[in-house]
């Protein structure tokens, strides 16, 4: 099948006959498109066969010329767009010199031979850098992108780095972060009160050994504090959940090399990819069956999958050495706050976690977390973008000549981020998480504060979600700038729709967990006919109440409760008794009852993730969530596992829209459960869910399918409906750079904002 991808290369692609290269390449495997330099960047259009595509993203890097540097390198497949020859475009020369933050990249592997190079000056020192890689967003304090404007500024270059720094031939020629051991940053160690136990790199070597000894360690990172402990140590694995009040949630991992990492998981030639490259983000990979006893239960209990990255900085590096084990390195935080990022204030947030503090004295000027990526059909699929990627835009096409509004989307209530468009380019914000955390709402504020400081306009117009209550939205409507406000689901659409770069009209599924509806219920499974100036909703679930709101989120078994309500009313405690008493205690089936009787705080909902939650529960896979999405996770690791092509019956009912009946699938799927593996089951209720987007698509007769919201973070049911629809001629579209959850949101916003209020506001 003929494809077309879009690569933004950044990183030394100059003047170091890189376009020359990308033309004999693409020459050679046959491709069409062009390849065009700018002030930004390489950026490059190729067309042809799928595996040729494939074959050009992953060659580019093996065979680039000998004195270029990848900095960042994001590609997303879109719809071919017909190119007859494949040419060198000529650079714009009067394209204004917009500045591009770059992110904060992998420490390159001229570095690193000198990191382990005796004879070096940097020998073993953790801050070694140079122009080519190394910390960037997260000590820019503001632009121009100068030493006096880091947070480097407060050490005075030595004579040896200050040389370097102005060499042209150098390679640490204006090496904002250059330093050595003698002018630069050093670590300390110091006990759980802050009490200085160790200095310079023997800090290091003291916390490889507590480490080994099942200590947690809190390490001040690139991009804020991690905590680290032995991988394959049960004891301080349960200490650590214990501490980090965190009793299953997965872990993400650090290990030495790919080599250790294939010995555990799964990994393919793009998995691989992703692990090496600048960007260097957590992928979530399939565990080897039976061979993991190296790595504890603990670290990802009941989880097929494990989250692995690989030391991206010079410091991972040196006590990955030390250690020489496989580590857990998560978030220096409490779940869904930001990381910490000075070490006084760690001192105090992760006092009653951490044993010991390995620190440093190079301040970071924002938290960025560890990103993390998932590979569905051999592409990058970003579900928490954040350190490597934050904050490069997505750019936008022409028709935004004119933009005469500078737009500040403040994103959503979970997985926050925010958006700013400037140009001909939306910049996306690193994650913030969930907003109902104070800690996030304090860095979500500074965050939007410091995008407006890096790209200052005048006038800023805000962009948030419909929801009146969400924290976000009160936010823009107190900033004292005119605010508009978009639809949640909308939102989800038009940020699928804005980084495939599509046009016309398209049919755009929405399904995820919640979001404000027009009429005021909490929708989550809508379907939409758009080509982003009108939105028509179309198709969307049939409605049910939600027991007790909000806690519907964590109990996957109010979410049955509520279906079986709407489907039997009173009826359903004598009808489902016994299934009702084996998920509720007496007191809570009269409060249940009580609330869906009465219709208290009891919302309606159309929420698909609803919907899998309630699956999970009649499938006795999680009545009760650990943490956010962890039934429908389990549910689609259980569908995985289950072998069938069979699916439920849907009916389809025309009103003023399309409502989708699954009355009869959850009757049914109540009398299999006692019957049937789970495995089974789950996998035929997946079916089922692709089987109704399928079924939509032909109503609406819409040859583009666009799928965005958190479900589809579940890749079993990504692919299974990307084939149905794929099989009956239609192009489908879903998220590659930019996550599918409401970590996309801001974007979407943005987007719509551009298309449709672009005038004088
Ligand atoms: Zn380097
Ligand atoms: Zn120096
Ligand atoms: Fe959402």
């Amino acid at each position: 099948m003929i494809s077309r991808v879009n690569i933004s290369i950044r990183g030394a692609v100059q003047g170091v006959g890189f376009r020359p290269f990308i033309y004999r390449l693409a020459k050679e495997i046959g491709l069409k498109g062009f390849v065009f330099n700018s002030s930004k960047g390489v950026f490059i259009e190729a067309e042809g066969d799928r595996c040729k595509l494939e074959e050009f993203i992953l060659r580019i890097e093996k065979e680039k010329p000998p004195r270029s540097f990848i900095n960042s390198l994001e590609f997303s497949f879109l719809e071919p767009s017909g190119y007859e020859e494949f040419s060198i475009r000529e650079s714009d020369s009067d394209e204004e010199k917009s500045a591009i933050i770059l992110p904060d990249i992998a420490v390159c592997n001229d570095c690193l031979n000198e990191l382990f190079d005796v004879n070096d000056r940097r020998y073993l020192y953790p801050f070694i850098n140079c122009t080519n890689c190394g910390t960037r967003f997260s000590i820019i304090e503001s632009l121009p992108y100068d030493r006096p404007n880091t947070s480097m500024k407060n050490f005075q270059m030595c004579d040896k780095c200050k040389s370097e720094y102005e060499n042209p031939e150098d390679r640490r020629f204006h090496a904002q972060p250059i330093a050595c051991p003698v002018c630069g940053p050093h670590l300390e160690l110091w006990d759980a009160e802050g009490k200085l136990l160790e200095k310079y790199n023997s800090s290091l070597e003291v916390a490889a050994d507590l480490i080994l000894k099942g200590k947690i360690i809190a390490l001040k990172g690139l991009g804020g504090f991690q905590l680290i402990v032995d991988a394959t140590n049960d004891l301080a694995l349960n200490e650590l959940r214990r501490r980090k009040i965190r009793e299953e949630k997965p872990f993400a991992l650090m290990f030495s090399d790919v080599q250790r990492v294939m010995e555990v998981c799964d990994v393919s030639d793009f998995e691989k990819r992703a692990l090496l490259s600048p960007e260097a983000p957590i992928v979530l990979l399939k565990r080897k069956s039976g061979e993991n006893d190296i790595i504890s239960n603990l670290v990802a209990p009941n989880n097929p999958y494990f989250g692995i990255m690989l030391p991206y900085t010079p410091l991972h590096h040196l006590l990955m050495k030390l250690v020489n084990k496989p580590i857990v390195a998560t978030s220096g935080n409490l779940s869904e706050e930001p990381m910490c990022i000075d070490e006084r204030e760690a001192l105090l947030r992760l006092k009653g976690i951490a044993d010991y503090f390995l620190v440093h004295n190079r301040p970071i000027v924002r938290h960025v977390d560890d990103s993390i990526v998932r590979i569905v059909k051999n592409r990058e699929m970003v579900l928490r973008r954040a350190r490597g990627y934050a904050p490069l835009p997505i750019s936008i096409e022409n028709e935004f000549d004119e933009n005469k509004n500078t737009f500040i989307a403040v994103g959503a209530h979970l997985k926050n981020t925010i958006a700013l468009t400037n140009s001909k380019n939306i910049f996306i914000s690193q994650h913030i998480g969930d907003l109902s955390t104070q800690e996030s709402y304090n860095a979500f504020t500074r965050i939007t504060q410091d995008f407006l400081q890096l790209y200052p306009s005048e006038n800023p117009v805000y962009v948030s979600d419909l929801h009146p209550d969400y924290l976000s939205t009160k936010y823009s409507q107190n900033s004292g700038f005119h605010s508009i406000r978009i639809q949640h689901h909308k939102a989800h659409i038009a940020a699928c729709y804005a980084e495939n770069k599509l046009e016309g009209e398209v049919l755009g599924v929405a399904w995820d967990g919640t979001g404000y509806g027009e009429d005021g219920k909490i929708w989550g499974g809508e379907f939409f006919v758009t080509d982003l100036k009108k939105f028509e909703r179309v198709a969307s679930f049939r409605e049910f109440p939600l027991p007790g709101g909000e806690i519907a989120i964590r109990e996957p078994r109010r979410a049955v409760m509520g279906m079986l309500y709407e489907i039997n009313g009173e009826k359903v405690f004598d009808i489902y008794r016994e299934f009702i008493n084996e998920k509720f205690s007496d007191k809570e089936i009269r409060l249940i009852k009580n609330m869906l009787i009465n219709k208290i705080n009891s919302p309606l909902t159309t929420s698909a993730g609803r919907i899998f939650d309630a699956v999970a529960s009649i499938l006795n896979i999680r009545d009760v969530s650990a943490f956010e999405g962890q039934a429908a996770m389990m549910l689609e690791y259980a569908a995985i596992e289950g072998n069938t092509s069979d699916y439920y019956e849907i009916s389809i009912k025309e009103e003023s829209l399309y409502i989708i009946d699954w009355k009869k699938m959850i009757e049914e799927l109540i009398f299999d459960s006692t019957k049937k593996p789970k495995e089974i089951i789950a996998r035929k209720f997946h079916n089922t869910m692709a089987k109704i987007i399928k079924k939509v698509a032909e109503i609406k007769d819409l040859k583009k399918i666009v799928l965005s919201g958190g479900c589809f973070q579940n890749v079993l049911l990504l692919e299974e409906t990307i084939k149905l629809l794929e099989t009956d001629g239609r192009r489908v579209f879903w998220h590659q750079r930019i996550p599918p959850n409401d970590g996309g949101i801001a974007l979407g916003q943005a987007y719509l904002a551009l298309k449709n209020y672009n005038k004088e506001l």
